[in-house]
């Protein structure tokens, strides 16, 4: 009997037993194995994949095996935003109609994805790739802020000097997010910066990647003085 014979429920119920005893072909195990070390997968909904992958046909594993593969072959990080690019410095700070002079700092890549998304604003990003936190022993080090203050020190945006005008701390609004803008507002002080702070329309402890586009974009223009 082949493969395809199992109902999807079947299926479940042999990669289960399968799973427990060690039953199963080491390719389907390791699958399993490898699928269940993604953030959000547990053990169950990678068995779930597996059971979907080995029911698709040949043609979409391998599209979705070329895309993990390919992954990281073309990427790079903008040496100016730190988001993941194409090119570097990327699209977003070589554009001549985007404004920068103001500059949005986010946590994370996907972050940044989720302002963008809102079309609402029209600046340059940079990525501080996490947010401070002591007792995980992130700290400034650990972080792209001194490339964010020689940015904003040497006025650097794309090839042109540009003085930046404006610092939006779009850090979430979590423990770390917040001790990370405060970080940031003590040490650009003394420049003479507009530093707003996105307003709190978003749920304390909420990552900002998850806001859904309208709640971001309100955020974003009810931005306030920092
Ligand atoms: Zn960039």
């Amino acid at each position: 009997m082949g493969l395809e014979a199992f109902s999807c429920l079947k299926a479940q119920e042999f990669l289960e037993f399968g799973a427990m005893s060690h039953f199963l072909p080491k390719s389907v195990r390791n699958l399993i194995e490898e699928l269940s070390k993604l953030p959000g997968i547990g053990p169950k909904s990678a068995q779930r994949l597996a059971v979907h992958l080995l029911h698709s046909p040949e043609s979409k594993i391998e599209a979705l095996g070329k895309a993990v593969v390919g992954l990281k072959e073309n990427l790079v990080f903008c040496e100016t935003c730190w988001n993941i690019a194409e090119e570097n410095p990327c699209v977003i700070c070589t554009d001549s109609q985007r404004d920068k002079k103001v500059i949005c700092v986010v946590e994370d890549i996907l972050d940044a994805q989720a302002i963008e998304k809102t079309r609402e604003f029209k600046g340059l990003y940079h990525v501080l790739h996490g947010a401070l936190s002591p007792i995980d022993g992130i700290g400034p080090d650990q972080l792209k802020l001194s490339d964010l203050f020689k940015r904003i020190e040497s006025g650097k945006g794309d090839a042109e000097i540009v003085r930046v005008s404006e610092i939006i701390l779009a850090t979430n609004p979590s423990l770390e997010g917040e001790a990370t803008a405060l970080y940031i507002q003590k040490y650009l002080r003394e420049y003479d910066l507009k530093i707003t702070r996105i307003a709190r329309g978003l749920p304390v402890g909420g990552d900002l990647e998850y806001a859904d586009e309208v709640t971001l974009s309100r955020a974003l223009n009810g931005r306030g003085e920092f």
